[in-house]
Order: C-alpha cells, then sequence, then structure tokens
C-alpha cells in the first residue's frame, strides 16, 4: 500500500512543472501517512526523470518505457498508467493535471476500481484521513472532499503548488511490463492553432487581459484595430506576459467585426473561460464584468485601464484602476520598456 506519484516524462525526458508541482504535494502526504512513497513514470525513456527526482525520497521508482509511451494517447497512457497503480499497490495517486493524464485518469480508476478527482488544489492528510480541496461553481466556492474508496487518483491542478526541487541523484528504476492492446491511433504529426504567434504563457508572471473596446470607436471616431494589434502584441513581446481576452472580444472574430487576428477562444477569460493563475493581471479595454472578473479569482494582484471611471474594475474588483486611454498607456509603457533596454 503505497502513495504513487504518477508521472509522464517529456519529449526530452524530463519532468515538466505541473509533475514536479505534483510531486511536491505527493512527499508531504506520504510523510503524513505514513506510507511509502513510490513513483511511476512513463515515457520513451525514463532514466533523466527518475534521476531528476532521485532524492525525493521514494522507496521504489517504476517505469514503462518504450517508443509507444512518446506520445499521449488514450490507449497506451491508460494501460500505463494501470499497470503502474498496480505495481505500486497504490492507495493514494498523485498525478499532475496535465492534458495528457486529464484524458486518461477517470477511465484508469474505473479499471481499477477506484475514484479520481480532478482540478484538486490541495491535499492534506489528518489522523491518516486525506482530504483534497476543489472549487466548484466557476471558482466561486471552494470544497473539501475525502473518500473512502481506494485507489483514490487525485489530479492537482497546475499552479497551485510550488514545484518540487532536490538534487539529481541517479537510482534504480524497476521496468514495469504492459499489456497493449492493439493500437488503432497513431500520431502522425502535432498541428498548433493558426493564431501564428503564441500568447498564452501559464508560466508568465503577467497576464494581460484585452476587452473589446481595443475594437470599438476610440474618442475621434475611429477604430484603430491595426494600432491595437502593434500596441498589445508589442508589450507581450516585451514582456512576455501571457495574453488574455474578454468573452465579447474573442466572439467578434465570429461576427465579421473588426477583430485581432491573434485572438482566439482559447485565450477567454471567465466564467465560461479560463482561472488562470498568474500572479498579476493588467486588464485593458476591458469592461470588468462579474462573468469575466469570476476568471480573475487566483489573480493576486489586480489593475485595470478603462476610459470610464464607474466601469467593474471600480466596483472593487481591480486593486487599482488607472482612468485612461489604453492606447496612450500602453504606447508609454512600451517606450519605457524599450528604455530600460
Ligand atoms: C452566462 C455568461 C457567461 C459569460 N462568460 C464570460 C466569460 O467567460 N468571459 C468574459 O469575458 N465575459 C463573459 N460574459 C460576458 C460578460 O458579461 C461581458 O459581456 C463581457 O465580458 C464584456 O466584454 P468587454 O469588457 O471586453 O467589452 P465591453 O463591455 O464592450 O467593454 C469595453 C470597455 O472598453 C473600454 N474602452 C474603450 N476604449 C478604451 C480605451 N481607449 N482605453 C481604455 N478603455 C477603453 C470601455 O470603457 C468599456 O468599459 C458572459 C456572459 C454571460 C451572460
Amino acid at each position: 500500500m503505497s502513495v504513487l506519484f504518477l508521472a509522464h516524462a517529456e519529449p526530452d525526458g524530463s519532468l515538466a512543472k505541473p509533475a514536479l508541482e505534483a510531486l511536491a504535494a505527493a512527499v508531504p502526504l506520504a510523510g503524513s501517512l505514513g506510507a511509502p512513497l513510490v513513483a511511476g513514470l512513463v515515457g520513451a525513456t525514463v532514466n533523466a526523470a527518475a534521476t531528476e527526482i532521485g532524492s525525493c525520497g521514494a522507496s521504489r521508482v517504476l517505469g514503462v518505457s518504450g517508443a509507444e509511451f512518446v506520445e499521449s494517447r488514450y490507449a497506451t497512457d491508460a494501460a500505463a498508467a494501470e499497470a503502474l497503480c498496480r505495481a505500486a499497490d497504490a492507495q493514494i495517486v498523485i498525478a499532475a493535471g496535465t492534458a495528457r493524464w486529464m484524458r486518461v485518469l477517470a477511465g484508469v480508476a474505473q479499471r481499477l476500481g477506484g475514484r479520481v478527482d480532478t482540478h484538486v488544489t490541495r491535499v492534506a492528510a489528518r489522523d491518516g484521513a486525506v482530504s483534497i480541496a476543489r472549487w466548484y461553481y466557476r471558482q466561486r466556492i471552494e470544497g473539501t472532499v475525502s473518500r473512502a474508496e481506494r485507489p483514490w487518483i487525485i489530479a492537482v491542478e497546475p499552479g497551485t503548488e510550488e514545484p518540487w526541487t532536490g538534487k539529481a541523484t541517479s537510482v534504480a528504476v524497476e521496468p514495469v511490463a504492459v499489456g497493449l492492446p492493439p493500437l488503432r491511433t497513431r500520431v502522425k504529426a502535432v498541428r498548433q492553432p493558426a493564431s501564428g504567434e503564441q500568447t498564452i504563457r501559464p508560466d508568465a508572471e503577467l497576464l494581460l487581459v484585452a476587452g473589446a473596446g481595443w475594437t470599438k470607436k476610440q474618442p475621434d471616431g475611429q477604430i484603430h484595430v491595426k494600432e491595437a494589434e502593434g500596441l498589445i502584441l508589442g508589450f507581450l513581446r516585451a514582456t512576455r506576459a501571457s495574453l488574455g481576452g474578454s468573452k465579447s472580444l474573442v466572439d467578434l472574430s465570429g461576427e465579421g467585426q473588426a477583430v485581432l487576428p491573434f485572438m482566439t477562444h482559447l485565450n477567454q477569460i471567465g466564467q465560461t473561460g479560463a482561472s488562470p493563475r498568474h500572479r498579476k493581471g493588467l486588464a485593458t479595454c476591458c469592461h470588468g464584468e462579474e462573468p469575466h472578473v469570476v476568471g480573475w479569482r487566483f489573480i493576486t494582484e489586480r489593475r485595470a485601464v478603462n476610459l470610464n471611471p464607474n466601469c467593474g474594475w471600480a466596483q472593487g474588483k481591480a486593486d487599482v484602476l488607472y482612468v485612461a486611454d489604453a492606447f496612450q498607456v500602453l504606447a508609454k509603457v512600451k517606450e519605457l520598456l524599450d528604455a530600460g533596454r
């Protein structure tokens, strides 16, 4: 009976930040339960990943490796995770809530006769009882859950833990054999969204949010979408910030109006969008209505630039509201950033 830390290696053999965050949750959990910590790794090869976390205190390091496990694919990932859970005799399984694991973990729990919880923001153990915290109703209510069923698979939400750090130490990896079904899915190529430029950066310190105001008539009676595009992209390139959008802005492209071509629905923040975890947020030309601002739940420092002193941000939703023209503000910020270089 163990606590299993389940991780997939990246194409370069390393473990990504979300995996190290999940490990940061697994190590103290195993300690408080007095249960052995087992690491279960999946990838083309797993030795580099095993070395990376070699000093985490795992009593065993299990590995599923081979060419079939390089890419994310339901059949192979589910089989690998199931085999590792069984080999570890896992009671609690801690994995990162990556897109790759989120596709398979519920199925793995079903195969094991266990349970699964996703988007978990905290894992704790008290007197041998494990509990998790997660948010409900689009991040409006936080709940605490515990379960009697085992194995219990817990997918830790990326960005909620400080990543585990420790000395790289070489360790022996016990290979785990996996019986694979006939594979019907082959990965032929990876296609990126055609937005031209990568604007979503979950690890960025700052989130810049663009609202529909950027595409609306400005005080001179004209729209200035090309200028808006240059200012927003210039700011992103200079600061490496991540780009979010309001629903109104990302919806415009579907309505045949003037649009910022690099904004897609993937950028949308809010009730029907994402709730990212950047430390700082700057909203520009966005009104700050509740269905948008609910997506800012995890943004600690909030500022907004809006021409309207009565916009939603002024109603206690931002720490600082600059009543100003965002075109002028971003141009000035860019000038200062360039001068600082
Ligand atoms: C069920 C439901 C779910 C929803 N989910 C979401 C969601 O997930 N995300 C979301 O964003 N919205 C969501 N909405 C929509 C939300 O209610 C708002 O309609 C939307 O967020 C408004 O977008 P906006 O602030 O960009 O645009 P607008 O309301 O048009 O505001 C534009 C703002 O730009 C300002 N502005 C214009 N020019 C300048 C300038 N030069 N400088 C500075 N400021 C300027 C204006 O003063 C104005 O405040 C949802 C609504 C519903 C009913």
